[in-house]
């Protein structure tokens, strides 16, 4: 660890600075504007992404991008070691990392889209959480952001691995808020609704305007940025009394459709 570093924010502060944090799915997205978001607060961030070079991985004393197949175990605890190495304990750890595989049930490829969804949008998350426990559990303020989705809330046609990988995430978030409640650790699921995205980038414009227009409250698809806030403030040492909860920020999707 570098001599520069800034001073790990103190607990119940409204400030990320010095904290340590690992944001998965990172090279695109919600996962790269949260890195983004991080660093703007003096957070020290480990991006991981498959899609990252292994050749030549990005380094300095409060910024680490890794390649890291979330699905893979050994890459997932190779990963982990390396930024605990490089830039301490881990202290808040961002679950993001996802695909989106359309296939009908009764497509032929059903149950390898099914399988991958899951792995990636699920299992993975579980993997990464115990690759970090015992560093989120070390001073009692330890934070875990999950990324769900609207779809971990409702369903869509032909997506039924990804709705329900995220309809998992949801009880994962809750089971592991009270497992983990007598820690002080806290763990929270972020359910975007529709967001400009390398995930949303092959919807034509046209079509993402009339279904803002008739889903969503706000009338637009989010930015990243806007999800991104929103996991660093609930990632704060002062948003300690909020677990188990799962928040939409999808423009008010979901409160337009009850
Ligand atoms: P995106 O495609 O822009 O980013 C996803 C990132 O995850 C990519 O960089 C990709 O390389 C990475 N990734 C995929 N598989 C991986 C793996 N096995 N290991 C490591 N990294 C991997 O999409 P996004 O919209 O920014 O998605 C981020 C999260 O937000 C996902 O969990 C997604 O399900 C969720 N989400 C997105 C939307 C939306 O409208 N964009 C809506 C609801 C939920």
């Amino acid at each position: 660890m570098s001599q520069n570093q800034p001073v790990r924010s103190p607990a119940g502060s409204r400030s990320v600075a010095g904290r340590v944090v690992i944001v998965t799915g990172a090279a695109s997205g919600i996962g790269k504007a949260t890195v983004e978001a991080f660093r703007n607060e003096g957070a020290l961030v480990a991006g991981l992404d498959v899609t990252f070079s292994a050749d030549s991985p990005e380094s300095s004393s409060d910024h680490v991008e890794l390649a890291c197949d979330v699905s893979n175990d050994a890459a997932v605890t190779s990963a982990v070691d390396t930024v605990r190495n490089q830039l301490g304990p881990i202290d808040i750890l961002v679950n993001n990392a996802g695909v989106s595989l359309p296939t009908p049930i009764a497509d032929p490829n059903f149950e390898d889209g099914w399988l991958r969804s899951l792995d990636i949008n699920l299992t993975a998350q579980t993997r990464m959480i115990r690759a970090c426990l015992d560093d989120l559990l070390r001073l009692g303020d330890g934070r875990i952001v999950n990324i769900a989705s609207t779809e971990g809330l409702g369903g869509t046609a032909n997506i039924s691995g990804y709705t329900a990988s995220k309809h998992g995430v949801v009880g994962l978030t809750r089971s592991l808020a009270v497992e983990l409640g007598k820690s002080g650790v806290t763990v929270n699921a972020v359910c975007p609704g529709p967001i400009n995205t390398g995930m949303t980038q092959e919807i034509a414009d046209d079509h993402k305007a009339i279904f803002s227009r008739r889903f969503t409250a706000l009338r637009r698809y989010g930015d990243p940025h806007e999800v991104a806030d929103l996991i660093v403030s609930i990632s704060l040492p002062s948003a300690s009394y909020l677990t188990g909860a799962i928040i939409p920020v999808d423009g008010g999707m979901i409160a337009r459709n009850q």
